[in-house]
């Protein structure tokens, strides 16, 4: 999973361009990177967070009227910096992109890439797979009389060959600046746009929250298939390329994007309110009276807040946070994975003791974050722990750009909910109904592919067995 932002003005976008990918660091903390454009490319990237990589001598090094930023968090390909993003080419034109996603027929691309148009990729990131694909169709144009249509059937021609999730941003050197997503529009991406001193500016960007800092105005998201295009007039040209069935990762809003961004014109942090109410209705089923609902900071509050207005049992925070220590998810062993969440999270002893407590997180992957929970809060007197996920039981791997592990990792593709109480020593484990979340989703076709296996691009056992083994291939 990853953030992306792209800015085309008139000053220098850098400053901008730095400050906004801050906002959208929770989508990824592996490295970040930035391309400006001002008659050529200058990039920086590197490893880490937006504020250990940039500094105040970055806007005056890489400075452009127009930029693209990018944090990474590595679901396929290593996480070093030769994968980092974003990725520039010069030929047939100056081209950079930056893309939040994931593509799935990356074998079949890299070879046809070779054989058909004598391009080698020197790196596992699959924004060089669209950025070459797409250089590879536009060669193919007319490029001194380069027309907004040609730029669009490139569009199409990249999207009919890339199967995955991806929305991407590309600057075309000296022709404009571009946005599209995949037919089934997985991703998010929005635009936005705001008038200074120095003329009209647009951006586009992961979520809308990095708009609300930078003082854009929230134009519109960009339906699936959908590509815009400014030109350097700053027109604005739009066509739908190709189009599929909608299918916009219903996971964004459980986990991924930020409680204050705007998606699809829902607000996250509401989403998750709906879903912890709806989430009452299994609690209810399964018989649990809990004393207080509390929270696994910090993405679960809105669920929890929701369950415990709709049960009328009160909400109390029971964990006090360490907001000092990195991503335990990620890390490469169980073993660090464990010791990492151990120091991430202490009760709040009075509040816990003697009570019945229903703790309620987004997810539930491996059951590492949830096993040590149920652990302290018993060592620490709680009477009887309920572990309730706001999302449905995650069964399969999500092949789109979500990092959850190989199958054979995830708990609940093996075990019933019974069978992982036991496991993680709960009282009770209890999941959100797939077919409540489905019911909430009824205006919005959603993906549910980590929860039901329907993968709306369609796969083949041998593709999931490719995947996974790229994946694997990466983490070791
Ligand atoms: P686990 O501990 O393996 O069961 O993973 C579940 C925990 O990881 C929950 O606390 C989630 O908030 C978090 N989580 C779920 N999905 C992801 C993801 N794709 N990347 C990072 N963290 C995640």
């Amino acid at each position: 999973m990853c953030g992306i932002l792209g800015i085309f003005g008139n000053g220098n976008v850098t400053p901008e361009l730095i400050l906004g990918l801050t906002a959208l660091q929770h989508r990824g903390q592996d490295s970040a990177g930035i391309v400006s454009f001002d008659g050529s490319f200058r990039m920086k990237k590197g490893l880490g967070y937006v504020d250990g990589i940039f500094d105040e001598r970055t806007p005056e090094e890489v400075q452009g009227y127009c930029g693209l930023g990018h944090v990474r968090y590595a679901t396929i390909g290593t996480p070093d910096i030769l994968n980092a993003q974003p990725f520039a080419v010069n030929y047939p034109f100056g081209l950079a992109m930056v893309h939040n996603g994931n593509v799935i027929n990356f074998a079949q691309l890299r070879k046809s890439l070779y054989e058909d148009h004598h391009r080698l990729l020197d790196t596992s990131n699959d924004v060089a797979l669209i950025l070459y694909t797409f250089a590879s169709q536009l060669e193919m144009k007319d490029l001194k009389n380069l027309t907004v249509d040609d730029i669009f059937d490139t569009v199409e021609a990249t999207q009919a060959r890339v199967r995955g999730a991806y929305s991407a941003i590309t600057i075309i050197a000296n022709r404009g600046f571009l946005a599209f997503t995949d037919p089934h529009g997985i991703r998010p991406i929005v635009m936005g746009r705001k008038y200074t001193d120095k003329g009209l500016v647009y951006a586009f960007a992961s979520e809308t929250t990095c708009f609300d800092y930078l003082g854009f105005e929230f134009v519109r998201d960009l339906g699936h298939g959908e590509a815009v295009f400014i030109d350097q007039n700053m027109q604005v040209h739009q066509r739908t390329c190709q189009r599929s069935t909608q299918a916009f990762c219903v996971f964004e809003y459980i986990y991924f994007s930020s409680e204050d961004s705007v998606i699809h014109g829902r607000l996250v942090a509401s989403e998750r309110l709906r879903m912890g109410r709806t989430l009452a209705r299994t609690v209810r089923e399964a018989g649990i009276q809990p004393d207080f609902v509390m929270d696994v900071p910090n993405s679960a509050y809105f669920f929890a807040s929701g369950l415990a207005e709709e049960l009328g049992v009160p909400y109390r925070r029971g964990l006090a946070k360490n907001h000092h220590i990195g991503r335990s998810f990620i890390s490469p062993t169980q073993q660090k994975r464990e010791i990492m969440v151990r120091q991430k999270v202490n009760p709040l002893r009075d509040v816990i003791r003697g009570r019945k407590v229903a703790v309620v997180d987004d997810s539930i992957v491996r059951g590492t974050t949830a096993k040590h929970l149920v652990r302290l809060l018993k060592s620490r007197g709680a009477k009887e722990v309920y572990f309730i996920s706001a999302s449905p039981p995650i069964k399969h791997p999500c092949i789109y750009g979500i990092d959850m592990s190989a199958k054979e990792e995830i708990l609940a593709a093996h075990y019933a909910p019974g069978e992982i109480a036991h496991y993680i020593g709960a009282d009770a484990v209890v999941y959100q109904s797939l077919e409540d979340l489905r019911d909430l989703y009824a205006d919005l076709p959603c993906c549910f592919a980590c929860f039901s296996g329907e993968y709306p691009t369609g796969v083949t056992r041998e593709l999931l067995n490719d995947i996974e083994q790229e994946k694997l291939c990466a983490k070791r």
